[in-house]
């Protein structure tokens, strides 16, 4: 069955004010307010953007919603997780002060911020699944406590999954590090001898007792379980994986993730996607990139899988060529849509709404 997708059209020229006014508007006419449950936490999924990138949805944008989710009854709160990769969003305490930065803090939104993987990234629990890649998913620790869920993303394209968009907002913005590395199909971890400096962090945090320190850390790749815990605690950065390009399991994996992660919030998942300074690469890279279209404007949906196939096809549209398959010709980001409908996850058919 045909799912419905809400779009509030713009374009380049689209005045910041008029942009929030519109957020406004489509949120209304799609009913994201359904998701608001009276007294509750409303968790508002979004990415605060890595130090220098200028694309993720800026604060003032996601505003309106978090006005409305107020109205409703609900208190929304930000979640977010810690990065595989190192940088300033690898741990909670880091990643706050980027997300103060770019304004998200409770001064500006009026809306608390909270890191439901805990401090380090590693706090999570599995939720079975019992699909094709994974029996279970790592569901990042706290976010079961939350009844509902808004997902604003900025689509995106990817470099291993073709498009980023509210799929893979959910699947990688709601796993702790083991999660993102088991859909990453991450190997084992190496040492950097010349960085290592035999502090003995990682294996007092290893849970399977897999590091020893003689004079340098050495791991066991026998006991070991990869699951990042070394990279998260290393204090000179010494721990480094390689991580698996194989594009198509990586697509089929975010969809199982997203699967599993919104299993428990059946109608209470709302998903609202900017069209808006789209780029080629996804937010982390934490660089300025070229726009790959015209900004196009806001979709709003309660189905991820048709959010997602709208917001590519809008594109494709926008520029008479599949952007997405030409950008990134060694990936295929309809693996994550086809892979998504097929696991009930959502539908790959919708009905446009202009409003
Ligand atoms: S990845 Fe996990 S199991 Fe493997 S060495 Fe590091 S902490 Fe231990
Ligand atoms: S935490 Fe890092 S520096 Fe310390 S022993 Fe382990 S690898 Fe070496």
């Amino acid at each position: 069955m045909a799912s419905k997708v809400w779009l509030a059209q713009f374009d380049d020229e689209e005045t910041d004010e008029s942009i929030v006014r519109k957020a406004g508007e489509v949120f209304e006419k799609a009913g994201m307010a359904g998701v608001a449950q009276d007294g509750k936490s409303c968790a508002v999924k979004t990415h605060f953007g890595e130090p220098g990138d200028d694309s993720h949805v800026p604060p003032h944008f996601i505003q309106p919603f978090l006005d409305r989710l107020k109205e409703a009854g609900s208190k929304p709160v930000f979640v977010e997780t810690s990065t595989l990769y190192k940088g300033q969003r690898a741990n909670a305490v880091d990643h706050f002060h980027t997300a103060v930065e770019h304004g998200f803090g409770y001064e500006n939104t009026g809306c608390p911020v909270t890191f439901v993987d805990g401090m380090q990234g590693n706090y999570h629990v599995e939720v079975e699944v019992g699909l094709k890649h994974f029996d279970t998913v790592a569901v990042a620790g706290d976010f079961p406590l939350i009844p509902s869920v808004l997902v604003v993303s900025h689509l995106t394209g990817h470099e291993l999954g073709g498009v980023g968009g509210a799929i893979k907002n959910v699947a990688m913005g709601l796993t702790s590090r083991s999660g993102k590395m088991r859909q990453h199909d991450a190997g084992k971890p190496h040492v950097d001898e010349g960085e290592c400096i035999a502090c003995g962090t990682c294996a007092r945090w290893c849970p399977v007792s897999a590091i020893e320190v003689p004079d340098m850390a050495q791991i066991d790749f026998e006991t070991c379980i990869a699951c990042g815990e070394c990279l998260a605690v290393c204090p000179v950065d010494a721990i480094d994986f390689e991580w698996s390009e194989n594009a198509d399991n990586f697509s089929e994996q975010m969809a199982e993730y997203a699967y599993g992660i919104l299993q428990d919030k059946e109608s209470a998942a709302g998903f609202i996607t900017f069209i808006h300074h789209t780029t080629q690469e996804c937010n982390c890279p934490g660089k300025e990139m070229d726009r790959i279209c015209p900004d196009l404007g806001i979709l709003a949906s309660y189905d991820p899988v048709a959010i997602d196939q709208a917001a590519v096809d809008l594109v494709n549209e926008s520029a008479g060529k599949d952007v997405f398959q030409t950008m990134w010709p060694n990936t295929s980001y309809t693996g994550q849509l086809a892979h998504g409908e097929r696991i009930g996850l959502g539908s790959r058919e919708y009905e446009l709404i202009r409003i």
